[in-house]
C-alpha cells in the first residue's frame, strides 16, 4: 500500500520540539490524556447511536484497554470509540493548527506546567513526552482502516492498514516507548496513574494482565505449546510425583476493569470526600488544578435529575473566545452520556461553570432540535442558574475565595447583569467595585448603602479608563466635600452592567459625568444657586457663543467646588468613557457614534477664581476679545479633565506654548523664523485672531 507522507503545521512542529527536549519529569499525564481522547470518541459514537443504533455494528462492546508489551516496548490503548478517517487523521493529528498550539506554547514559556496541556486542546501530543515514536490505528465506520505514524521531526505519514487485525471500529494509538521511560509498562505503574487521573471515566478502562496459571499436566504433554504461542515454562514441583505429574506455568492475558467506581455524582453527598470531588472535577474539565467550589444537589419532585457543578479557580485561556465549545456542562439522561455542549443548559454568561446533569425524565434518544424547546431542559436550567448563584453565595462567605472568584469570572457576572434581567438583582450582590473611599479594595453595593450618609439617596458613580485617571476627577469634588461615597468603574464593561441594573435595593445608580446630577440640596443652597445664575447668565453666553457647535449649552455647575469647570453627557447618551471606548472599537458604525456620542454640556463653577474673573471681563466689556481665547483654553482643558480625547491635541498645545511664552516674557522675534512661518500657514482664520486678542491682554 502507498504510503503518504505529510509536514506538520508549523506551530504544531513546534509544540513537538518543545515537549520532546523540555526537561519535564511528571511524563504520566499523557495516559490521561490519551483515555480522555478515547473517552471523547466513544462519546461521540454513543450519542450517534442514540438515533441510529446501526452505527454500533461495526463493534457493540464499548471501552478502552491498555495493553503494555513489554517484548516490544510498546504501550497500546485501544478504544471502540468514532475512530477516524484517513482525512480525520490527516486534520486532527498535524495539519489543521488549533488557537491552543501556540496558546500553550505562550503558556509554557510564562512559567505554565506541561500537565496542563489538556486544556489547550493539543493533548494527544503529549504522547511524545514518553514515546520515540506513535502509531495511530484507526477506522472509522466511514472508511478504511489506516495507520497514522510519526516520530516527529516535522513529519508524519498515512497508509492505508493491511497488516494489523482489523479493529471493528475504533482506534488504536501505539506508543513505542523510549529506553528511559519503561517504567509505563508495569502494571502497577498503570493502574496508579489510571487511579489517580482517571478515575471517573464512564466507560470501563481495561488493563490487559498476564497472568501465569500453574496447570498440572502428564509428564508427556511437557512439549505443549502455550495458548499465546508462547512455551510453557516448565518448574519441577513435589519430589514424590516428579515421576508422572509436572507444574507448568501459562500465561495467560485477562481484562482487568480499573475504574469500577460507580458515577460520582448517584452518590451520597455526605459519603463523598473532598478528594474524589477534586479528582471527578479533573476528569471532567481537564484542568490540573483542583476546583474552587462545588455543589452537589439532586432535585426531586415532579421532575428529577442530579448535577454536580464546579467553579474553577481560574479563567482558562480562552474564555471570551467566541467559536469556544459554549458550555461546560454535560448531559445524561439515565446514567448514560448524551452531549457535552448542550446550548440551552446554562446561560452563556456562565460557561465558566463546569459539571454534569443526569436527568430522569429526558428522552434517551433526544435529539439537539428537539432539546432547544424541551420543557424537561428550560426547567433543568432554571434550577442549574439558581444553584450557581448559591454556590456564589457560598465562596462570597470566604473573603480570599472571593476576591480569586471575582478577579477571574467578574466579567461573567457583569455580562450576566446584561442577559438575565430575573437574576439582575441577585448578581448584582455579586459587584465589586473602587471607590472613593476604597481604592485599595473593592467594595460590595451592600457595603456602600450602608455607609450611605442618611440624606443620600442615589448610588453615585464615575466611569474611566483606570483608578488613576478617575480618582482625582473634578466630577467628584462637590461629592467628596458632602461625605458621598462614589464608585470608580474602570473595567470597560462596568458601564454597560451599571446601565443596566440601574438601581440597586431602591437607590438609583446615578453616573457623576451626565446631566441632571440631582444632589440633595438644602433650600438655602437652591435659593444660591439660582441667584449665580441669575450673575453669571451673560459669561454663559459668551462662552456658548464661542464655543459654537462645540458644546449644547453652558450651565453653572453643582458638582465642582474647585476646578473651574467640567464637560457633562446628556443622561441617556454615552459618557466620556463610553465615548473613549467606542471610538478604540474600530469597524463600527459610525452614523450611531454620531448620534450617541453625546452632546456635551459645558459647567462653569462660579465659586473659582478664574471663572470669577471672566465674568468680570464680561460685565466690562462683553466683547473682550480675551475672553473668547480663554474660553478656549479652558474647554480644552475640562475635555482633558473630563475623561475625553483631545480631537486637535496640536491646537490646543500650541495655546499652551503661547501662554508659556506670555509667562516667560519671550520676545516674540527671538522664536525661529521657520517655526513662526509654519504657524502662520497652519492656523485657520479664527484662530489667528484669537492669537492677536491674546497679544493685546499682555
Ligand atoms: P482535544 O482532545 O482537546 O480535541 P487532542 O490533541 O487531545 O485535543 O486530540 C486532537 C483530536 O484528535 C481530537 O479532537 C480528536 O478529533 C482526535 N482524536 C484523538 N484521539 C482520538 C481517538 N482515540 N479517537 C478518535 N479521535 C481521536
Ligand atoms: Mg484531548
Amino acid at each position: 500500500m502507498a504510503t503518504e507522507s505529510f509536514g506538520f503545521q508549523a506551530e504544531i512542529s513546534q509544540l513537538l520540539d518543545l515537549i520532546i527536549n523540555t526537561f519535564y519529569s511528571n511524563k504520566e499525564i499523557f495516559l490521561r490524556e490519551l483515555i480522555s481522547n478515547s473517552s471523547d470518541a466513544l462519546d461521540k459514537i454513543r450519542y450517534e447511536s442514540l438515533t441510529k443504533p446501526e452505527v454500533l455494528e461495526s463493534n457493540k462492546e464499548l471501552f478502552i484497554r491498555i495493553i503494555p508489551d513489554k517484548e516490544n516496548k510498546i504501550l497500546s490503548l485501544r478504544d471502540t470509540g468514532i475512530g477516524m478517517t484517513k482525512s480525520d487523521l490527516v486534520n486532527n493529528l498535524g495539519t489543521i493548527a488549533k488557537s491552543g498550539t501556540k496558546g500553550f506554547m505562550e503558556a509554557l514559556s510564562s512559567g505554565a506546567d506541561i500537565s496542563m496541556i489538556g486544556q489547550f486542546g493539543v493533548g494527544f501530543y503529549s504522547a511524545y513526552l514518553v514515546a520515540e515514536r506513535v502509531q495511530v490505528i484507526s477506522k472509522h465506520n466511514d472508511d478504511e482502516q489506516y495507520i497514522w505514524e510519526s516520530a516527529a521531526g516535522g513529519t508524519f505519514t498515512i497508509t492505508q492498514d493491511t497488516v494489523n487485525p482489523p479493529l471493528g471500529r475504533g482506534t488504536e494509538i501505539r506508543l513505542f516507548l523510549k529506553e528511559d521511560q519503561l517504567e509505563y509498562l508495569e502494571e502497577k505503574k498503570i493502574k496508579d496513574i489510571v487511579k489517580k487521573h482517571s478515575e471517573f471515566i464512564s466507560y470501563p478502562i481495561q488493563l490487559a494482565v498476564t497472568k501465569e496459571v500453574e496447570k498440572e499436566v502428564e509428564d508427556e504433554e511437557e512439549e505443549k505449546i502455550g495458548e499465546d504461542g508462547e512455551k510453557p515454562k516448565i518448574e519441577e514441583v513435589d519430589d514424590d510425583e516428579k515421576a508422572k505429574k509436572k507444574t507448568i506455568k501459562e500465561k495467560t492475558v485477562e481484562n482487568e476493569e480499573l475504574n469500577k467506581t460507580k458515577p460520582l455524582w448517584t452518590r451520597n453527598p455526605s459519603e463523598i470526600t473532598q478528594e474524589e470531588y477534586g479528582a471527578f472535577y479533573k476528569s471532567l474539565s481537564n484542568d490540573w488544578e483542583d476546583h474552587l467550589a462545588v455543589k452537589h444537589f439532586s432535585v426531586e419532585g415532579q421532575l428529577e435529575f442530579k448535577a454536580i457543578l464546579y467553579v474553577p479557580k481560574r479563567a482558562p485561556f480562552d474564555l471570551f473566545e467566541s467559536k469556544k465549545k459554549r458550555n461546560n456542562i454535560k448531559l445524561y439522561v439515565r446514567r448514560v452520556f448524551i452531549m457535552d455542549d448542550c446550548d440551552d443548559l446554562i446561560p452563556e454568561y456562565l460557561n465558566f461553570v463546569k459539571g454534569i446533569v443526569d436527568s430522569e425524565d429526558l428522552p434517551l434518544n433526544i435529539s439537539r432540535e428537539t432539546l432547544q424547546q424541551n420543557k424537561i431542559l428550560k426547567v433543568i436550567r432554571k434550577n442549574i442558574v439558581k444553584k450557581c448563584m448559591d454556590l456564589f453565595q457560598e465562596i462570597s462567605e470566604d473573603k480570599d475565595n472571593f476576591k480569586k472568584f471575582y478577579e477571574s469570572f467578574g466579567k461573567n457576572l457583569k455580562l450576566g447583569i446584561h442577559e438575565d434581567a430575573q437574576n439582575r438583582s441577585k448578581l448584582a450582590e455579586f459587584l465589586r467595585f473602587f471607590s472613593t473611599k476604597s481604592t485599595e479594595e473593592q467594595v460590595s453595593l451592600k457595603d456602600y448603602i450602608t455607609r450611605m450618609p442618611e440624606i443620600q439617596k442615589s448610588i453615585y458613580y464615575l466611569t474611566g479608563e483606570s483608578l488613576n485617571a478617575v480618582k482625582d476627577s473634578p466630577f467628584l469634588e462637590t461629592l467628596k466635600k458632602k461625605g458621598f461615597e462614589v464608585l470608580l468603574l474602570v473595567d470597560p464593561i462596568d458601564e454597560y452592567a451599571v446601565t443596566q441594573l440601574k438601581e440597586f435595593d431602591g437607590h438609583k445608580l446615578v453616573c457623576v459625568s451626565k446631566e441632571g446630577l440631582e444632589l440633595e440640596e438644602t433650600e438655602d443652597d437652591k435659593k444660591q444657586r439660582e441667584e449665580e445664575a441669575k450673575q453669571f447668565e451673560d459669561l454663559c453666553k459668551v462662552v456658548k457663543d464661542a464655543l459654537g457647535d462645540k458644546v449644547e449649552k453652558v450651565v453653572l455647575s453643582n458638582r465642582v467646588t474647585d476646578s473651574p469647570c467640567v464637560l457633562v453627557t446628556g443622561q441617556f447618551g454615552w459618557s466620556a468613557n463610553m465615548e473613549r471606548i467606542m471610538k478604540a472599537q474600530a469597524l463600527r458604525d459610525s452614523s450611531m457614534s454620531s448620534y450617541m456620542a453625546s452632546k456635551k454640556t459645558l459647567e462653569l463653577n462660579p465659586h473659582n477664581a478664574i471663572i470669577k474673573v471672566l465674568k468680570d471681563k464680561v460685565a466690562e466689556d462683553k466683547a473682550d476679545k480675551s475672553v473668547r481665547d480663554l474660553t478656549y483654553l479652558l474647554f480644552e482643558t475640562s475635555l482633558l479633565t473630563s475623561g475625553f480625547v483631545l480631537d486637535e491635541p496640536t491646537s490646543f498645545a500650541k495655546r499652551i506654548h503661547r501662554m508659556i511664552s506670555l509667562g516667560l516674557d519671550v520676545d516674540e522675534d527671538e522664536e525661529t523664523p521657520e517655526a513662526a512661518a509654519v504657524e502662520e500657514k497652519e492656523e485657520p482664520a479664527a484662530e489667528a485672531a484669537a492669537t492677536s486678542a491674546m497679544e493685546e491682554i499682555d
